[in-house]
């Protein structure tokens, strides 16, 4: 892992201090005390992976770690309920690379940081959710102690890997153990289970911080096998209409470079799942994003890189791939770089499974270019370019049509395109986005310029994750961080724009307010005095709870009031919550998967 940064360094040779009772003062009459404990064992174990920041919720029995890790130079940012936290920590470990670590207390606040590891898992973010837990005996008797519950049981189906310490001499074992499981091959969620009892547990200082594991290369690179390869080039090469579909393991791996240079090299078309948008700008003319519903069927040779072909790439069959029924395999030949071998034909036929890490595969792919073809590489067929381009420019103008009306009251369209105006005036910024329709128009509509700073529900599609997500994109990049949310979403970790404010972060949140789930225009249809189901208060002024906390709160109706709101939002870096009203009748029901609702009835 990465070493310390030099302010961790200093504030590293206090924590030492604590951990050892050398209290200051005059330094002859120091005695070292020659005992270390739990807390500061697990500290210490962090500290020596380069980690340096932990998202969590104190409490019992771990608020003492808490406040002694922030003593020894760590990063301590708490949360008000531990699923953002956890959202947060694993956003960050897939920013950095580095597993992100959420502490939690025990039972109910394990079970709350819980979503967030299996989306952990899901989504392949590496992440720690660190968990106290209450007295093993008591727990494996069911004699009822305080918290009871059997967490490690519970965790285990939904992580990548649990564990659970009970001896202090054992947590840099564990701890090493959970880095790895975290970020090596395909990364996940992991989960360490820390007993109250383990940590006043004393030791040894020495033998203790001997028994500490600095992981030696924690991700190690896979190195993909020369045949397979050959196998893959050899498809590309003969491909008529060949697609690469770039997904957020591409934008995981920081192969930035070789990937771009791979895309430009070849000449191929490519599409950015949601989250790798930004990996090559999404304004670069191979960029087939604005023709997605042309590509996918016509394609007959497509190159997934860290994309899976689940349920956003309608499993590889189907209609949207050009089948004729939706089992219908469209016959195209896929080729898949990934880290697990696992994931090959796991819906379709995968004709050249290649791996190994990105970066690996990537680069292997482009000295195999390099050695065979040269700048004789040829290019796809010049009809397939010109028929996207051709689709492109249709789609590309008939959105910019529909982003210059200008409706009262606005809607998604109207207020997004300020927000696309936004990002690209500021592509340091980071996009975070959650909702139903929210979430589709964004990602269409909002151009991303740079890797990794569109952060989104990912795999799962869950709710919840925006400002957990912001506080860990504003705390890992120091960069300003916009979510636009709905309403609705924004619901799920509304009570963080306290966090927001009391570590003052650049986030702007904007929520499109249309006064209910997907809509706001739904009527109680037995006439009773109970709202919709999926209606929330009318006009209701989210931007007050910014207010309530010390942030700047803004009530915004127009295209040019949302403008200014988000400029200055961005220029002063002072939390702001903008409450953009939009049209209430504005929303499809379940946004664009309103084939998965099997109720949904289109309006
Ligand atoms: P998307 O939702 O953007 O399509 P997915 O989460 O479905 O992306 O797919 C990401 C894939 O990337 C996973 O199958 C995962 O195993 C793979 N992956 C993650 N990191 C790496 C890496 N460093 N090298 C190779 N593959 C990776």
């Amino acid at each position: 892992m990465e070493s310390v940064t030099a302010a961790h360094k200093q504030t590293a040779a206090a924590g030492t201090q604590a951990a050892t009772g050398m209290t200051g003062g005059d330094p002859a009459n120091v005695q070292p005390q020659q005992e270390i404990d739990g807390f500061h064992l697990v500290i210490e174990a962090l500290k020596l992976n380069g980690i340096d920041t932990i998202f969590g919720v104190p409490g019992i029995p771990i608020t003492d770690l808490t406040r002694k890790a922030q003593a020894a130079g760590l990063r301590v940012i708490s949360f008000r309920h531990e699923q953002n936290a956890g959202y947060a920590a694993s956003i960050a470990g897939f920013m950095t690379q580095k597993p992100g670590i959420c502490l939690t207390v025990s039972a109910p606040g394990f079970l709350n940081g819980l979503t967030a590891l299996a989306n952990a898992t899901t989504n392949c973010f590496p992440m720690i959710l660190i968990s106290g837990s209450s007295e093993r005996e008591v727990v494996d008797l069911q004699q009822g102690d305080y918290e009871e519950m059997d967490q490690l049981a519970i965790a285990r189906p939904l992580a990548k890997a649990a564990f659970r310490v009970l001896h202090a001499e054992d947590i840099g074992v564990g701890i090493a153990r959970a880095i790895r499981a975290a970020v090596s091959g395909r990364p996940g969620g992991v989960y360490l289970d820390l007993p109250a009892k383990l940590f006043p547990q004393a030791m040894d200082a020495e033998a203790g911080r001997k028994s500490l594991i600095k992981v030696v290369d924690p991700a190690p690179r896979q190195i993909p096998a020369q045949d397979a390869v050959q196998r893959a080039l050899e498809l590309l090469k003969g491909a008529r209409r060949p697609l690469i579909i770039l997904g957020k393991g591409a934008a995981y791996a920081q192969a930035d470079a070789d990937i771009r240079a791979l895309i430009e090299k070849t000449g191929i078309p490519y599409l950015p799942m949601s989250m790798a948008k930004g990996l090559l700008p999404d304004t670069h003319e191979q960029s087939a994003s604005a023709a997605r519903s042309y590509v996918l069927p016509e394609a007959d040779v497509v190159m997934l890189i860290g994309a899976r072909l689940n349920w956003l790439l309608s499993q590889g069959k189907g209609k949207t791939w050009g089948g004729k029924t939706s089992k219908d395999w469209g016959g195209q030949k896929f080729i898949q770089i990934d880290i697990s071998p696992q994931e090959a034909d796991s819906n379709v036929r995968i004709e050249a499974p290649l791996v190994g890490d990105i970066g690996s595969c990537v680069s292997a792919l482009l000295a195999a270019i390099d050695a065979t073809a040269g700048s004789k590489w040829p290019k796809p067929p010049s009809d397939w370019l010109s028929a996207i381009a051709e689709r492109k420019t249709k789609n590309v103008a008939k959105m910019a049509e529909t982003l210059a009306k200008n409706p009262s009251p606005m809607n998604f369209h109207s207020a997004l395109n300020v927000v696309r105006d936004i990002v690209r005036a500021n592509p340091d910024a980071i996009l975070v986005n959650e909702g139903a329709n929210a979430l589709d128009f964004t990602r269409s509509i909002v151009d991303m310029y740079k890797p990794r700073k569109r952060l989104d529900v990912g795999t799962w599609g869950v709710m919840g994750i925006g400002m957990g997500f912001s506080v860990a994109a504003a705390v890992v990049s120091g960069q300003p961080v916009i979510a636009i949310e709905g309403d609705s979403a924004f619901g799920f970790s509304g009570m963080e724009v306290e966090t927001i404010c009391r570590y003052n972060l650049p986030v702007c949140v904007v929520i499109l307010n249309n006064n209910g789930v997907y809509r706001g225009d739904e009527v109680n249809v037995t006439g009773g005095s109970d709202p919709a189901p999926l209606g929330f208060v009318k006009d209701a002024r989210y931007e007050k709870m910014m207010e309530a906390f010390g942030g700047v709160g803004v009530h915004a109706t127009t295209p040019d009031e949302l403008r200014r709101a988000m400029e200055e939002a961005i220029r002063s870096r002072r939390p702001t919550l903008i409450n953009a009203v939009i049209d209430e009748k504005a929303g499809t029901e379940s946004g664009r998967i309103t084939s998965l609702n099997p109720t949904a009835k289109k309006k």
